[in-house]
């Protein structure tokens, strides 16, 4: 299912609809609101209760493929790589192990199946505290319109395992070719000097 259906059957079901037996089965969290508007009991909630309306997270029902299951993934991926890459997570700006790595050449694979996705020619300095990239291998990186947290967004993910990799971003300014900004987290990517995609 695409996030953007998803997304708007969350709402209809959620804010718009009276609570019938069809909505309660597929929406059971709707429950606990007993008599509050529910409107104004979304409203009211914190980002992370919101947050958590899409745990399900859409890229991983789409079909990707490399498959394997959350207990596989956990067993491949450190927990701050499964939170990042499998949950949707964020690392703290300027702290990733890449922020600041400037080769001359080599790749960046997926930190989850190693699949090429950024060379390091496609690498710039943006000073926003995440690996920066202008361009991707082509086809190696997929978007989605990211819809959480009342913001309008498109996420990147891996194209070969649908891992989280960050947001793209265009016309900010930045003198580059495309004029994206391709923001990555460190550990959604791995460095590997040997180019295999040559
Ligand atoms: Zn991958």
């Amino acid at each position: 299912m695409r996030f953007s259906s998803f997304f708007a059957r969350t709402i209809t079901l959620g804010l718009f609809t009276s609570t019938t037996a069809s909505a309660a089965r597929t929406f059971p969290r709707t429950t606990f609101l007993g008599g509050l508007p529910r409107a104004v009991a979304y409203r009211s909630m914190p980002l992370p209760f919101i947050g958590s309306l899409f745990s399900s997270a859409p890229s991983r029902n789409m079909s990707y493929p490399l498959q394997k299951s959350d207990d596989e993934w956990r067993a491949v991926l450190s927990p701050e790589q499964f939170r990042v890459i499998r949950e949707k997570g964020t690392e703290a700006p300027y702290t990733g192990e890449y922020d600041k790595h400037s080769p001359s050449s080599g790749v960046y694979t997926c930190g989850a199946c190693e699949a090429p996705l950024y060379k390091a020619g496609h690498k710039f300095k943006s000073g926003c505290g995440w690996p920066a990239f202008f361009d991707a291998v082509p086809g190696a990186v997929t978007r989605h319109t990211d819809r959480t947290f009342g913001m309008e967004r498109t996420e990147i993910v891996c194209s070969n395992c649908g891992g989280h990799l960050g947001h793209v971003f265009k016309g900010e300014g930045y003198p580059t070719p495309t004029d994206e900004r391709h923001c990555v987290n460190s550990v959604s990517i791995k460095f590997n000097k040997d180019d295999p995609t040559q």
